[in-house]
């Protein structure tokens, strides 16, 4: 044990704290205090969780409706925790800014959820999904979290079924399942190619059950632009009425951020357009520790860029790669021609023959990262695009791997491929003109998910007493990498069973003292909304937000995407600042503040994704080696492996607002150590 280390009773590490040698990111941060989580559990990892749900004080039902909860977010984790506490009988307030809560970005999400039923009898078990999920996030997060989101994984397909989600089932009427990257058993629970979109309607009529029993109420187009905190409690928030432009307060005894993910920081991503960091962003600038921030899963299977007219990206699911292979030519001459008139033994399905064990399901990092490589190598196929090689000058590359389904359509016939992914496939035609069944799809990796987010502790609160954070918003379940289909596990098992089970603890200690809305806390958090709309407006300066979001996109995704590197995040942070400096100075804000103005909501996302990009390429700077989907290019191992130093990074970075860069000021990292009891670190291999 290092000396001067503490660990909880109870727990016996199979690690040591880590001590940070290397500090590539000195003079960018200062250095806080090492971050303890004050819920984390002891005890038997098995235990846990029903040792903590029977110890959090209830809530007697006479109290329940006596206490106010605001929930932003309607999505897989927000829908789900409302309609749970509305259920309780809690008094909550639901936002969204979208029209409906149907519309959530939950809804796109296509290739299912994990849950260790074992189903296939394949030799699944809660341990066997809490080990896949704490090594596909390659040892960086954290044990008690994982090991409970497996136990919870089981009731999330029950509480669902019951719902009526019509998940998939074999002719005997039982539930499918089929596979996802980074494990060898089938666990995902899918309904075809539109899993978000069943599992949300689930979550969506269950909530709207409760707005019709007056416990829920419901406030759409409604955005959050900051979160009011009096007396070191979150107790409410300031919202923008989208329609009427009219600012807005709303306050409870305790606020629920459910606000999804901020992948749009990279402008190009298969995230919805509106997806953004807004309510997490001003929860951080008003104290609320950002985690991990730089953790960004890249996702293999997208339908590669057109041009530079794209400001969307579409995921091809991974379900495809249960009976999609993916290869190049062997030869780059080869690059140009008709696949279908490339032979066998000029194919190389470069996963299996690198990944003989996982195949074409290795993990998204790893198989990402293999497609960039052959692409790299100038095997890649599609169409030339403009890049610059290492030394700057103009090349022609192709950035392109194939994802055949010929073997699996030969083998099990065109109707069994229809069945499982047909709304896929008729995508994927409708985008590219090319029919799927019969040429080999085209696919490139592209930003798909966050890990990093909100700190939260064991119970999702995070640390401003009364804040909650749950779902893609929160940094809590997927260390490095998340494992495909364990988005919507997380969601609707932080909003079904978690989050209701550790909310209570703290509103045991309510209701808290009413605030009124002249309350000095609340007048300030109104009057700084309203000071920033009306310095958007003001500036009227020749540049559109559009192009600031642009801009940013293609620094981070050039210098904090695929491959990071010392030098090229120095340089980005520098292209950071100047943007920032110019928005602030030059940006154009077209309309008024008094109407529906998608610019005005646009400058507000775009201002703090400029700020989010900073920190994350911080945040990657500090992380001298590679893990999951942070790659730096100078920890890999001989075979171009992400290496991992666990002696001296194996911890949490949690990063405190220390204020605004240009004004000289510097976030703060507090470190909280990852300690392993229940499974032993080691070097991830998926051949
Ligand atoms: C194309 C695609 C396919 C996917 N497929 C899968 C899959 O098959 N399996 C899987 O496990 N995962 C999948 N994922 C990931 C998964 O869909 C997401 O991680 C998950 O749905 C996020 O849910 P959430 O509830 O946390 O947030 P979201 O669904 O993003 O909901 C966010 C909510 O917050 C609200 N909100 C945000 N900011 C504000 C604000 N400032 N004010 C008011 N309201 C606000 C929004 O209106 C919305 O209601 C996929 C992702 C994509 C992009």
């Amino acid at each position: 044990m290092a000396a001067g280390t503490h660990y909880l009773p109870g727990l016996t590490p199979t690690n040591e704290a880590s001590v940070q040698k290397s500090d590539d990111a000195a003079g960018y941060y200062t250095l806080g205090d090492k971050l303890v989580d004050p819920k984390a559990p002891t005890g038997p990892i098995e235990q846990r969780w029903t040792t903590r749900k029977f110890e959090n004080r209830l809530v007697n039902p006479a109290n329940r409706r006596k206490l106010d909860i605001i929930i932003v977010g309607t999505g897989l984790a927000g829908g789900a925790a409302a309609a749970t506490l509305g259920e309780a009988g809690y008094n909550v307030k639901s936002f969204c800014y979208q029209d409906s809560p149907r519309r959530a970005h939950s809804i796109a999400a296509q290739g299912g959820i994990n849950a260790s039923k074992n189903y296939k009898s394949d030799g699944d078990s809660d341990y066997r999904l809490f080990y896949d999920t704490i090594k596909g996030g390659d040892f960086r997060s954290r044990e008690s979290n994982v090991y409970r989101l497996a136990e919870v994984s089981t009731n999330i397909i029950d509480q669902c079924v019951a719902q009526g989600v019509p998940f998939a089932r074999e002719y005997g009427g039982l539930l499918d399942n089929r596979s996802f990257g980074g494990v060898l058993v089938s666990r995902t629970f899918y309904a075809r190619g539109q899993t978000g979109q069943q599992l949300l309607l689930g979550a969506y009529q269950a909530m709207e059950r409760q707005v019709a029993a007056g416990t829920v109420t419901q406030f759409t187009r409604h955005e959050m632009l900051d979160l009011i905190i009096v007396d070191g409690r979150a107790r409410g928030i300031v919202a923008r009425n989208m329609v009427t432009g009219a600012i807005e307060t709303h306050l409870a005894d305790v606020v629920v951020l459910a606000t999804g993910g901020y992948g749009n920081v990279f402008y190009l991503s298969t995230n919805a357009m509106g997806s953004n960091v807004m309510a997490a962003w001003r929860a951080h600038r008003k104290g609320a520790y950002m985690a991990n921030p730089c953790y960004t899963q890249i996702h293999p299977t997208c339908i590669p860029v057109t041009g530079a007219h794209q400001s969307k990206l579409t995921l091809m699911s991974e379900s495809l790669r249960n009976d999609g292979r993916m290869w190049v030519p062997k030869n780059a001459e080869d690059c140009a021609k008709d696949p279908r008139d490339i032979p066998e033994e000029d194919r190389d399905y470069f996963l299996e023959r690198i990944y003989p064990s996982f195949g074409n399901l290795v993990p998204r990092d790893i198989a990402s990262r293999a497609a960039k490589y052959m692409c790299d190598e100038g095997r890649g196929v599609g169409p030339e695009v403009d890049e610059t090689d290492k030394d700057g000058n103009p090349i022609k590359r192709r950035r392109g791997v194939y994802l055949d389904l010929t073997a699996a359509i030969a083998r099990l016939g065109k109707e069994a491929i229809e069945e499982k992914y047909d709304n896929l496939l008729d995508m994927y035609e409708r985008i590219t003109g090319e029919d799927p069944y019969q040429v080999p799809m085209r696919i490139y990796p592209a930003v798909h998910y966050v890990m990093g987010g909100l700190w939260v502790g064991y119970d999702l609160q995070t640390n401003i007493d009364g804040l909650f954070c749950t779902g893609e918003a929160n940094f809590s379940d997927h260390g490095a990498n998340r494992l495909g289909a364990s988005a919507l596990m997380q969601g609707l098992s932080d909003g079904y069973f978690v989050l209701p089970n550790t909310i209570r603890d703290y509103l045991a200690d309510g209701p808290f003292e009413k605030i009124s809305e002249d309350h000095p806390a609340v007048v300030e958090a109104r009057e700084g909304v309203e000071a920033q709309v009306q310095k958007f407006l003001s500036i009227n300066g020749t540049r559109s937000v559009e192009s600031f979001h642009k801009e940013l996109g293609q620094i981070m995704w050039e210098y904090c995407g695929m491959e990071r590197t010392a030098e090229g995040l120095r340089e980005a942070i520098g292209k950071i600042r100047d943007l920032k400096k110019e928005f602030w100075t030059n940006v154009k804000v077209l309309g008024s503040a008094d109407s529906l103005n998608q610019d005005l909501e646009k400058a507000g996302r775009v201002a703090d994704f400029i700020e989010l990009g900073e920190l994350m390429c911080i945040d990657a700077l500090n992380r001298r080696e590679s893990c999951g989907g942070h790659f730096r290019a100078e920890s890999q191992t001989p075979e171009g492996e992400a290496l991992r130093h666990d002696e001296e990074f194996a911890y949490v970075a949690a990063w405190e607002w220390g204020g605004d860069s240009l004004e000289g000021a510097k976030p703060v990292l507090h470190k909280e150590d990852l300690i392993y009891t229940a499974i032993e670190m080691k070097q991830r291999s998926y051949k």
